[in-house]
């Protein structure tokens, strides 16, 4: 299973220490690929790489962003460096494979955030990447939402702060992130409907209310969903706008910001 994987890259990698890692999921076609080749890159000689896997890949800062953790050291102070690299862990957007990419939620390697990707250029109302990547949000979120109340084990990371990092930023199609924002709020309140409705219809859901507030994704009674009701449950999430190809090269640092604050 690809947290084993993960231990085992961790351990080749970088001896005993375990980096802390950022789990980058999404659609297909989303980015990831091309995002997780670039951060590997990031603005240093690839000599700072260690190992390269389909899955997971090392990462260093760019030169000159300090990690939120170590702020306070000196700028000569060795240790900056092995607390600059992190793990960046891709998992597989198609729909089979989704169950790895939860997987990595629920059993946290020193995760420190997940990014969830998405081609803001499919997104407009009535566009079929609009509702796929709606529902995958939607189940995404909602494992974290359980994770909250769920197991200790699961609960040993406090806070998860998502970042939905709106691709493609270069194309005019491309939705702005304020709108990428609305337009998936409104998509998974209708997702969020036709779950618990479907939970109805097919009896799973009678009479135990319980059952049903589990899978509600966010504030109970509340008609249109709104990210900021993931609080509650100690998930943060932000949409920052970026393109990782195209234009005149690639627009990353928002993302790479939010990254180091997480470090
Ligand atoms: P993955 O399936 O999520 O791994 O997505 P890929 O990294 O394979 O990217 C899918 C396609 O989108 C590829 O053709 C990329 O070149 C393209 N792509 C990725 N990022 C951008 C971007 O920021 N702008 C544009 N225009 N194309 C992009």
């Amino acid at each position: 299973t690809i947290p084993i994987f993960l231990h085992s890259v961790v351990f080749r990698s970088s001896g005993l220490i375990t980096l802390p890692s950022i789990l980058l999921i999404g659609p297909s076609g989303s980015g990831k690929t091309s995002l997780l080749t670039l951060f590997e890159r990031g603005t240093k000689a690839a000599a700072t790489h260690i190992s390269q896997t389909p899955i997971a890949v090392e990462c260093s800062l760019p030169v000159g962003s300090v990690a939120n953790s170590d702020r306070y050291r000196s700028e000569n102070d060795p240790t900056n460096q092995a607390h600059k690299k992190f793990l960046l862990v891709d998992t597989p957007g198609h729909g089979k494979l989704r169950h790895h990419a939860l997987e990595n939620i629920t059993n946290p390697q020193n995760l420190k955030g997940l990014i969830f990707l998405v081609d803001a250029a499919t997104l407009s109302a009535g566009d079929e990447g609009l509702r796929q990547t709606a529902d995958y949000l939607h189940d995404v979120l909602l494992l974290l939402q359980k994770r909250a109340t769920g197991s200790k084990a699961a609960k040993a990371l406090k806070e998860i702060p998502v970042l939905i990092a709106a691709n493609k930023m270069d194309l005019f199609t491309a939705l702005p992130a304020a709108l990428v924002k609305s337009s998936l709020e409104a998509e998974i309140s209708k997702v969020r409907t036709s779950r618990s409705k479907g939970l109805l219809d097919s009896g799973i859901g009678m009479g135990d209310a319980e059952d049903e507030k589990d899978d509600w994704l966010g504030e109970m009674g509340s008609i249109n969903f709104k990210f900021s009701q993931m609080e509650e449950f100690d998930v943060s999430v932000e949409v920052v706008g970026g393109n990782v190809a195209g234009g005149e090269g690639p627009t990353v640092d928002k993302w790479w910001k939010w990254i180091s604050e997480r470090l």
